[in-house]
């Protein structure tokens, strides 16, 4: 059997970032996947639901693949990937037929907000860098920001993570707005963690690539990731479940864009017991069930803005989502579960097939729930946007218990890899100084459960790969931009030399 320079196990974003960093420095690179299809969290598959149609299996919207220094490098955009901007980034209709509009541009959002629209500002109007820097860095080094914007960026966190969050506000629409946001950390309302989840990607709304939705489906930005690795002689196997260390072939270094969880499975007593009890020790958190749709006709909002928008949260004013993410935080099923919407076709025409579009959702539930929310999420677009019913052909729900049959590693349904408590997303996975060394020589981690977390930006994995390039004597990490073909225009498939 060939010794490659490195094996990856899975293929998601950071997977795919890690595999392609260490192929342009010239290793040798092999990816295993469990699965048949390459791409993690951001796969577009045919579901099989309805002809033509395709669904995004998890992630759907890409503010952190526009902001991330990775993909920003690698240019998406050179590469044929059109990231649709829509016009209103994200919306929160409200009871009464009133409705959060957070429109891309800031400006037009503040005016909206009416007496909080200076508020608003001040949360989430300044530049997104420094917001990015931070939250979106290492973890371990100190981010290079302006002292100004970083105290801001603490200071909103502070404010918006306690019981002080409504202090500046009046109305009720624009904290509901703010919170709506801060609800994708899936945890207890407020916490630090959620606010500063909500300061980064309502700040990102409102910068140049918005919330973003990949043309054809997120699946695009793996097919972009896939081909750059293969033209720099990467490999990939699919349908590899690695469940031991015996699965593995031959290596100098594995990476690892699994749980800690299944990276203890694997290497078992391999670790040093005193690394394998802090990974043991990772938490894994609450979780979602996914609906996926596919409707005959747009949703019919009440407020006819909410259907410009990327995305929709539905979970009502500020006190009801707090409540909906008490229960699931105490383990019971919300009545009217925080629920999340995306319809592509906002922005992508392409997504409709003979008048058919595929509808994006999910519901928060308690980690491992069996429930099907189908009829939940159906009864709580329906208070939003009457009629709902009436357009939807098909739906297919995912249990949170069913998630890791189709991704290991959202545990239980925990789409984060990892609970997104304070403490995790800095002492992510453990607290070791190099979050990325499993402890154990040449074994290295690179998942959403490493900083920074979770989402789709590649920083796991491209953090990762500059650590383990220093295995190699590698001290500069290399450029994954896209290389001058002979044509001298951009291109992922021009041929390395080796
Ligand atoms: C329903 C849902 C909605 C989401 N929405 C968004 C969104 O809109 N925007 C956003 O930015 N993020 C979103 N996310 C989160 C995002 O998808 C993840 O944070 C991101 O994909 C993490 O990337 P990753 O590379 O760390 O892991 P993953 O993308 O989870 O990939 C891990 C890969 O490893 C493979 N694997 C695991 N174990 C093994 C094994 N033992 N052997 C071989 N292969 C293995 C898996 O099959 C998988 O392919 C969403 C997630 C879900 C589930």
């Amino acid at each position: 059997m060939t010794r490659r320079d490195v094996v990856v196990v899975g293929s998601g974003p950071n997977g795919l970032a890690a595999a392609v960093t260490l192929a342009r420095a010239g290793l040798g690179v092999l990816v295993l996947e469990a699965e048949p299809t390459v791409g993690g969290g951001a796969r577009t598959l045919d579901l099989g639901l309805a002809d033509g149609i395709t669904h995004d299996v998890c992630s759907a919207v890409h503010p952190m693949a526009w902001a991330s220094p990775f993909f920003q490098e690698f240019d998406l955009a050179a590469r044929g990937v059109e990231l649709l901007v829509p016009e209103v980034s994200y919306a929160q209709p409200l009871p009464g037929g009133r409705a959060g509009i957070a429109f891309r541009d800031l400006e037009r959002t503040v005016e909206a907000l009416g007496v909080d629209g200076p508020t608003w500002r001040s949360l989430v109007g300044g530049a997104a860098d420094p917001a990015v820097r931070v939250a979106l860095g290492d973890k371990r080094s100190i981010p290079v920001v302006d002292p100004r914007a970083a105290l801001r960026f603490g200071l909103g966190v502070l404010e918006q993570g306690t019981r002080a969050w409504d202090r500046r506000f009046v109305d009720e629409v624009a904290p509901a707005l703010l919170t709506g946001v801060a609800a994708h950390a899936i945890s207890p309302l407020p916490s630090f963690a959620a606010a500063g989840t909500a300061l980064l990607l309502a700040t990102l709304a409102h910068a140049e690539g918005g919330w973003p939705i990949p043309r054809g489906g997120s699946g695009a930005l793996v097919a972009a990731l896939r081909a750059d690795l293969e033209a720099h002689d990467g490999l990939i196997r699919t349908d590899h479940r690695v469940r031991r260390f015996a699965d593995l072939p031959p290596a100098h270094c594995y990476v690892f864009d699994t749980t800690p969880r299944t990276l203890v499975e694997v290497l078992g007593d391999k670790l040093p017991p005193r690394a394998r009890t802090a990974l043991d020790a990772f938490r894994y958190g609450d979780a979602a069930a996914k609906v996926d749709f596919v409707l005959d006709g747009p949703v019919p909002w009440t407020v006819r803005e909410v259907g410009l928008a990327g995305t929709v949260h539905v979970g009502g004013t500020r006190a009801e989502m707090a409540r909906a993410e008490g229960d699931v935080a105490r383990g019971e099923h919300a009545g009217l579960p925080m629920t999340l919407v995306s319809d592509p076709t906002v922005v992508d025409g392409t997504r409709l097939v003979d008048g058919r579009r595929p509808l994006w959702t999910y519901a928060h539930v308690p980690a491992g729930s069996d429930v099907d929310v189908t009829e939940a999420v159906t009864r709580h677009i329906e208070r939003y946007a009457p009629g709902f019913r009436d357009v939807v052909v098909t739906s297919r729900c995912t249990q949170a218990s069913r998630m890791s049959e189709h991704n290991q590693n959202y545990v239980d349904g925990d789409i984060s890899a990892g609970a997104a408590s304070i403490g995790q997303l800095f002492a992510r996975p453990t607290r070791r100084w190099d979050p990325y060394s499993s402890g154990r020589d040449g074994v290295y981690l690179c998942s959403a459960s490493t900083p920074p977390g979770p989402g789709v930006h590649g920083l796991g994995g491209w953090y990762a790969a500059k650590r383990v390039l220093r295995e190699f004597g590698i001290t500069r990490l290399p450029s994954v931009a896209p290389e001058l073909s002979r044509s001298g225009s951009g291109s992922a498939s021009s041929p390395r030399a080796r």
